[in-house]
């Protein structure tokens, strides 16, 4: 079965059916902005039309093996025609209403993949341990999205103004190294940002990379719409080889800063500095001041993120005081400082955690 967000494909459709042109942009509405993807809920196509498109294609091509839900997150199993399963994580955050002092849906926040497993392998990461299966292709990128959206229909229904809730953010920092599949990662997000598909504004995007510089490179010549963030972890090039260890030898931490200084030179765009805090490895407070150093005087934004510990990995989180000192002694370099809440952990959809239950059963296999 052929898949419905090839354009070509779908003006062959048309044109086999004598439709009129307009037919396609009814079927992109319906798709994108009604954030349906079972043709039969496509009301304002014919009949006739829905029973020739189910026909001959689909629109999300993956299948869901399972949601796990909890307050903070949903987490997507979905598997990809070829057997593989892939994993998506939905972040809701809230806020109280004013009024009524209650707690309200505010946002929504999709973490996706661009690969099934990673072959960076940073020690921390569960998805790291599987290695690199496949590239996914745009159409399984842009079908975590459309299926996403399609359940937040199903489930919130519509906003007090009469719009769809949907997804807010899309970050590209689940399972995979977006920057290794950066040819559908760029059409993915080409796509995310269209006025005529998703309409997503640049600030909403973003690409989270550990690092890849001849992809990095591209992407600032691309002038492609989307925000950058990059995983730092440690602010000198010994530690960040033994974090990062299979690209950060090859993309040493100058050449990475030099790339980063010239896309906020060229874009006027801050960098989101990620940095996974792991007891005794990357957050003393030496450390903390070489960082403060690194990111001083430009336009940078860190974001700690508390470690999540998991059995496949013999690291510890670094402990909440720590973390506050470590925020503090950067901050003192004029550089800004957040600490990220861990969303998600009791189902395993926390960063670093994708891929857990495969690899956990793995590593009991060989004991
Ligand atoms: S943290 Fe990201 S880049 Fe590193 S191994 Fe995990 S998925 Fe790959």
């Amino acid at each position: 079965m052929q898949n419905i967000l090839d354009p070509k494909v779908l003006e062959q459709f048309r044109q086999e059916h004598k439709l009129q042109p307009y037919r396609i942009r009814q079927i992109e509405q319906e798709i994108f902005h009604n954030a349906n993807i079972d043709f039969a809920d496509m009301t304002t196509l014919s009949k006739e039309m829905r029973e020739q498109l189910a026909a001959d294609f689909s629109v999300v091509p993956l299948t869901v093996d399972r949601i796990d839900e909890c307050k903070e997150t949903s987490k997507f199993l979905f598997q990809t025609s070829d057997g593989n399963v892939v994993e998506s994580v939905l972040m809701y955050h809230f806020h109280k209403d004013k009024k009524t002092k209650k707690e309200k849906l505010n946002r929504m926040t999709l973490c996706i993949s661009s690969q099934v497993g990673c072959s960076v392998g940073c020690i921390f990461c569960v998805t790291g341990k599987m290695g690199l299966k496949k590239n996914l292709d745009r159409t399984e990128v842009l079908g975590q999205v459309l299926y996403v959206n399609n359940y937040i229909k199903k489930r919130f229904g519509k906003r007090e103004d009469g719009t769809l809730f949907r997804v807010r953010n899309i970050v590209f920092m689940w399972m995979g190294e977006p920057m290794m599949n950066y040819s559908a990662v760029k059409k993915t997000s080409e796509y995310l940002t269209d006025t005529r598909y998703f309409w997503l504004s640049q600030r909403r995007v973003t690409i989270s990379t550990s690092g890849v510089i001849p992809s990095m490179e591209k992407f600032i010549d691309d002038k492609l719409p989307v925000s950058l963030a990059f995983s730092l972890h440690a602010p000198n090039q010994t530690l960040r080889e033994e974090l990062v260890p299979t690209i950060a030898k090859f993309y040493t931490l100058d050449k990475l800063m030099a790339v980063l200084d010239r896309y906020t030179q060229e874009t006027g765009n801050e960098v989101m500095y990620e940095y996974v805090m792991i007891k005794d490895k990357n957050d003393m407070h030496e450390i903390a001041h070489q960082t403060g150093t690194l990111l001083q005087g430009r336009k940078a934004h860190l974001n700690l993120i508390p470690y999540n510990e998991n059995p496949a990995i013999d690291l510890e989180e670094s402990d909440a005081k720590q973390i506050r000192q470590f925020q503090k002694i950067v901050l003192s370099y004029g550089v800004p400082v957040t600490v990220r809440e861990n969303m998600g952990r009791e189902k395993k959809s926390a960063c670093g955690q994708l891929g857990y239950e495969k690899v956990v059963a793995t590593l009991t296999q060989q004991k």
